[in-house]
């Protein structure tokens, strides 16, 4: 499996410049490169031959990394392509759009992105120093906790935070290896982020704090949207742009303790599988309140939630499967009557009388959809009307919350 390394690198003044100007290079072949790639294709057929733009970057950036960047372009390309099948024969989500690759430009300033890219071999992390082509030996900072097999280093500049960083993706072995056979079929959510049924017991991670969080930081974006626009009728400022990305690191970060503890507890209770309901059937859609919308809009959330799901479960060698067929939260678990009253967290269904935690009937309905079985009533009962609720998110708290 794949992890990346991240480190801050502490170029001096002299390295800077060096690597301002690699990097502004890197970034015209790339553009230079997908330009002519995006034309050829728009036009009709697409011209891969990159020739000339090799020839008149080798000797700016070195013939390895222009080959790094043609390579990393083709392999964009292709992704592409292979997207676009997938979405014609209906294989992606709906949610998900599928672009041709994009410039190494940030649109909004109209600026460069500038990233360096560093074959596998061409580099060297020693203790404090990374030594890399054309003799540059920069100072690093930061935690090297993936051992492996080192990829591609990835060079790049945060405009935010003007500093420097390096990616080194790692390939690395699942540290574990699952101890049971059982299945966690589990139903993605806002309020609770994670509800999963494992062996007829419902769990569930709570959310709270996360919304809390999550909504606490969209306030102080608004206001400071509407400060910007009164004083100088602007739509943008730095202050802004450290704003949302403090939302989502504090996003990401809760969701991460979230992921981890619920694939720690799968591990524990000997799942080998991880089976995620479809995202276009997320428990809340039909809820009108504000807050639980703004969330519920952000597919990128759920995106990542499912995404982390995968990375974490692969380091304990648990396999993770989503579901396509659509299920629902509307239909009773135990008589399948569609006859059923939602009112706050209750669900009870008029035909048969099943009182049930509302954002439990998620998780068992795909589990029996998918197991193709019924549950016993005993487990519909009991772990439908008294889901485990944990919570998961020590330390991502704020001040007001
Ligand atoms: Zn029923």
């Amino acid at each position: 499996m794949r992890r990346a390394n991240i480190f801050k690198l502490k170029p001096t003044k002299e390295q800077e410049k060096k690597l301002f100007e690699l990097a502004d290079n890197c970034s015209r072949l790339w553009n230079e490169i997908n330009y002519k790639r995006r034309q050829s294709f728009f036009s009709g057929e697409i011209d891969w031959n990159t020739d000339e733009e090799y020839n008149k970057y080798k000797h700016l950036i070195g013939s390895a990394t222009a080959q790094q960047i043609i390579i990393k372009n083709n392999e964009a390309w292709k992704s592409y392509f292979a997207l676009l099948k997938r979405k014609a024969k209906g294989k992606l989500p709906k949610y998900q759009n599928v672009r041709p690759p994009r410039y190494w430009k940030d649109r909004k300033k109209g600026k460069r992105v500038l990233r360096i890219l560093i074959r596998n071999d061409c580099y060297k992390l020693g203790g404090d120093v990374l030594r890399l082509p054309l003799g540059l030996r920069i100072k690093w900072k930061g935690r090297n906790r993936w051992k492996g097999k080192q990829g591609r280093l990835e060079i790049v500049y945060d405009d935010l935070s003007k500093s420097w960083y390096a990616l080194q993706p790692v390939e690395v072995k699942p540290l574990h290896q699952p101890i049971g056979n059982k299945k966690a079929y589990c139903d993605l959510g806002v309020r609770v982020p994670i509800m999963a049924e494992i062996d007829g017991e419902v769990i569930g991670f709570r959310g709270n704090s996360l919304l809390a969080d999550w909504w606490y930081w969209t306030e102080k974006i608004a206001e400071h949207q509407s400060m910007l626009k009164e004083t100088n009728d602007k739509h943008t400022s730095k202050r802004l742009r450290k704003l949302y990305r403090k939302r989502k690191r504090r996003f990401r970060h809760a969701v991460n303790t979230i992921v981890s503890r619920f694939v720690e507890l799968c591990y524990s209770k000997g799942v080998s599988e991880i089976v995620v309901g479809d995202l276009n059937g997320i428990r809340e859609n039909n809820t009108k309140g504000k807050k639980a919308n703004s969330m519920i809009h952000n597919f990128w959330s759920h995106k990542y939630l499912v995404q982390r799901i995968k990375e974490k479960a692969e380091e304990y060698g648990i396999k993770v499967i989503e579901v396509n067929e659509s299920y629902t939260s509307s239909v009773c678990p135990r008589c399948h009557s569609r006859n059923v009253f939602k009112r706050k967290r209750l669900f009870k269904c008029l035909n048969c009388g099943l009182e049930a935690h509302r954002d439990a009937v998620g998780c068992v309905n795909i589990a029996i959809g998918h197991a193709q079985t019924s549950r016993s009533a005993g487990v519909i009962n009991g772990a439908v009307a008294r889901p485990l609720l944990l919570s998961a998110e020590a330390g991502t708290s704020h001040a007001s919350a």
